[in-house]
């Protein structure tokens, strides 16, 4: 064997997304024990700054020894229990595979679907509340990264309150991208991901819980059916001040990489982040579309940090991807499910949500299409998107 050397990339696809040198640097220093006093320091500061970034005081707030899926297993798992109600939001691949996981945990599933690339509709999920009598929870995804649609977090967790459900909230994509505000939605649990908008490496999930979610947890009348993301058992790690014992070990360095990537994210500033990330899009949706391209969402409904682009007639959408891997390193999403072939996913998340990401996609893309004969104009879509950048 021999030590792996990964190519050089872009990522600018649905996650991960490009790792900034100062958290790769992170990652690189000395392992200390799970149980170590500074160890245990940069746990609370972790804590914290999720907190803030979650806007969630008074939640429980961690990050899940696992990638943005184990947040949502940890969500599920916990508040279901064999027999429990949930209505489950599904208008992409995430909201499908939150209704496998609440299957699998017994309960009893009802699906509104919706079709891929619309954002959820909060009238028909109310209709589905009050048809289905006693519900336990409402789960939805807000920013949904199959189809770059995004959803009304606040309207939603509202219905789950009216009628008296929990509601969970998938923020793998929006977190760090666009608002994301547990307090003002009074939302019970929302978990996040490290490798999207955060842009640290895949591996952790943040989660936050409120009071409301953790009391219902410790009314369980069963165990939770997976032990790693049981809440009652995980808080014991996590939470005590003094008290920690040891559940699992935790990821240390990949923790020095979350710890760096917040501490750049509040340097910046959380707004500001989100202004670059609105920006960047505009200038992106502005050269796109002078290229000749089309956006799959409506305008109102899209999520700055994931653009799913329509395929034009007669073009290899897979032939695309690999040139511009091929020729410019640059690495961009195919379409997942009924959207396979039909599109591409382009991700202006964290540290690849710049200006130079977004010219480079530009004229990496109108030159693949170029080569496939597509006439996309590649001086009008540079010039569109610097008339956004000023
Ligand atoms: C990426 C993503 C997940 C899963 O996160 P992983 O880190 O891939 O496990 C869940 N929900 C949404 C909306 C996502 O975009």
């Amino acid at each position: 064997m021999q030590s792996f050397q990964p190519p050089r990339r872009i990522l600018m696809g649905p996650g991960p997304s490009d790792v900034s040198p100062r958290v790769l640097a992170a990652l690189g220093r000395p392992t200390i024990g799970h149980l170590d006093p500074a160890f245990q320091e940069l746990m609370e500061e972790i804590k914290g700054a999720l907190s803030r970034l979650f806007n969630a005081p008074g939640y429980a707030c961690v990050p899940l020894p696992a990638p943005g899926t184990a947040g949502m297993e940890a969500a599920i798992m916990n508040l279901l229990e064999p027999g429990d109600r949930a209505v489950i939001a599904v208008n992409g691949a995430f909201g499908g595979r939150m209704v496998d996981m609440a299957d699998r945990a017994g309960a009893e599933v009802v699906k509104v679907e919706f079709e891929w690339g619309k954002p959820v509709d909060p009238a028909a999920v109310e209709e589905a509340l009050k048809a289905a009598g006693k519900v336990k929870v409402l789960a939805f995804v807000h920013a949904e990264t199959s189809t770059g649609a995004r959803s009304d977090a606040a309207s939603l967790c509202a219905l789950a309150r009216k009628y008296g459900a929990l509601s969970i909230v998938d923020c793998v994509t929006s977190l760090g991208g666009i608002v994301v505000d547990a307090a003002a939605w009074d939302a019970d649990v929302v978990y996040s991901g490290t490798q999207k908008c955060l842009s640290a490496p895949p591996g952790l999930s943040p989660i936050c819980l409120s009071p409301r979610a953790q009391a219902a947890i410790a009314a369980r009348t069963t165990k939770v059916r997976n032990w790693l993301c049981d809440f009652n058992l995980l808080m014991s790690y996590w939470g005590g001040e003094g008290g920690r014992t040891y559940h699992h070990t935790a990821p240390i360095n990949a923790l020095y990489g979350l710890h760096e990537s917040l501490v750049a994210l509040f340097e910046e500033g959380q707004q500001a982040v989100l202004v670059r990330h609105a920006r960047t899009y505009e200038a992106l949706a502005a050269g796109i579309e002078a290229a000749g391209l089309r956006y799959l969402v409506d305008e109102p409904h899209r999520l700055p940090q994931l653009n799913a682009v329509i395929v034009p007639d007669g073009i290899d959408e897979a032939a695309v991807r690999s040139y511009v891997l091929a020729k410019w390193d640059l690495e961009l999403g195919a379409g997942l499910g009924p959207l396979k072939g039909k599109v591409w996913r382009i991700g202006l998340m964290g540290a690849s949500a710049t200006p130079w990401h977004v010219r480079l996609c530009l004229t990496a893309l109108c030159e693949a299409l170029a080569a496939q004969g597509f006439a996309a104009d590649a001086k009008a879509a540079l010039a569109a998107c610097d008339g956004k950048l000023g």
